[in-house]
């Protein structure tokens, strides 16, 4: 029995050496991005999408064709989003949720796609999704790197420019103020005990957080809190 306790501490103590090497290789994903790497998408109105094209001029920020007042935002885009991700880590990978019968990954009935994003060893969920595009292909890859963006973002990447309200998904509409996720606030208190419940059961406390932060807004107090329960 006294064996068999050890080993546990001493497993338990190796997940707690790698879970801290991997939360230092993390950080380097909240890294600003250098200005380089932030890529600027137009965000034209309804009005201005629809304007004359003689009104149109070749724009000299993004290089597009649109109304001269469309304002633009920052984002980044997929290569630097993978730079960054194979810098911190280049065993990372990403898997959709769920498949289908067909061993494909599941879009759902709106073509938005859920994905896993692993980096270092922690996973949590993201969300993509994109406007129809003329061929179907390009529109699921352009959902994967908006999910992609999502779930890097839960771990901090390009946080600043979401943070500022400049960086939108593709087909939301312009935010041009407070936080552009928009994510209602969790009911925390009235779901404490269910969520209590859960990782008594052993479900991953980080990948309950991240489930809970893909659907709401959770406080830091809160996820600390929600941190502390493991150790009950
Ligand atoms: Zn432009």
């Amino acid at each position: 029995m006294e064996n068999s306790e050890t080993t546990e501490e001493q497993k338990l103590a190796l997940v707690q050496a790698n879970r801290e090497a991997g939360l230092i290789a993390l950080a380097k994903l909240r890294e600003p991005f250098p200005d380089n790497e932030i890529s600027k998408l137009p965000k034209p109105t309804r009005a201005q999408s629809q304007c004359d094209v003689g009104q149109k001029i070749r724009c000299q920020i993004c290089g597009g064709f649109h109304h001269p007042k469309v304002i633009h935002l920052d984002y980044v885009g997929h290569a630097a989003l993978t730079k960054r991700l194979l810098d911190v880590d280049l065993a990372w990978n990403w898997e959709p949720l769920t498949y289908d019968d067909g061993g494909l990954p599941t879009f759902d009935s709106t073509g938005g796609l859920w994905i896993k994003l692993t980096v270092c060893g922690m996973t949590r969920l993201g969300y993509g999704h994109a406007p129809i595009k003329e061929g179907p292909g390009d529109r699921m890859k352009e959902v994967i790197g908006d999910a992609l963006r999502n779930a890097a973002m839960r771990f901090g990447a390009a946080l600043d420019l979401w943070h500022k309200g400049e960086f939108v998904n593709n087909g939301d509409e312009p935010k041009t103020s407070g936080t552009k996720t928009s994510l209602p606030p969790y009911d925390f208190e009235k779901n404490k005990e269910t969520l209590k419940g859960f990782i008594e059961n052993g479900r991953d406390i980080e990948t309950l957080i991240a489930s809970i932060q893909s659907k709401a807004t959770l406080t830091i107090e809160q996820i600390n809190e929600v941190r502390t329960w493991k150790k009950q």
